[in-house]
């Protein structure tokens, strides 16, 4: 079963469309990274093969928050929108930026050795660094 969704941004200069499987790596992601990109504790994503994922309004900004992925924002906004990775492998979007962010359950804990300790963990498998994204 694989069902389209979309998403935006907060000022919604920019939308984008997934489409999302059952089984697709959803991992709430706690590195400091994602701390600092997002302003929270953890920011949750889906990722999908980046043929599965395509912006269909505006053009995000990226930032190269490490030599191996970019993450891409609302250069108006300031939304975290999705990340990509310098291999091609997968695409990751933000849950939240969803427009039916309950449409995808996380099923994962990414990065739990740089978790801030007073942020609620919810019961699901735990990594220590990155979940394997396995397609
Ligand atoms: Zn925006
Ligand atoms: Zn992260």
């Amino acid at each position: 079963m694989s069902k389209t969704l979309t998403g935006a941004c907060l000022c919604g200069a920019i939308t984008y469309e997934i489409t999302h499987t059952e089984g697709d790596v959803a991992d709430i992601c706690h590195c400091a990274e994602c701390r600092r990109a997002s302003g929270a504790a953890s920011l949750p994503w889906v990722q999908v093969p980046p043929g599965r994922f395509r912006v269909t309004r505006g053009a995000a900004r990226g930032y190269a928050s490490s030599p191996h992925a970019t993450r891409w924002f609302c250069g108006n906004c300031g939304t975290p929108l999705y990340m990509t990775d310098n291999t091609g492998r997968s695409v990751g979007i933000t849950l939240g930026s969803l427009d039916q962010p309950e449409a995808v359950r996380p099923n994962v804990h990414g990065w739990m050795s740089e978790h801030v300790s007073w942020a609620a963990v919810e019961d699901l498998p735990r990594y220590d660094k990155a979940p394997p994204y396995d397609f």
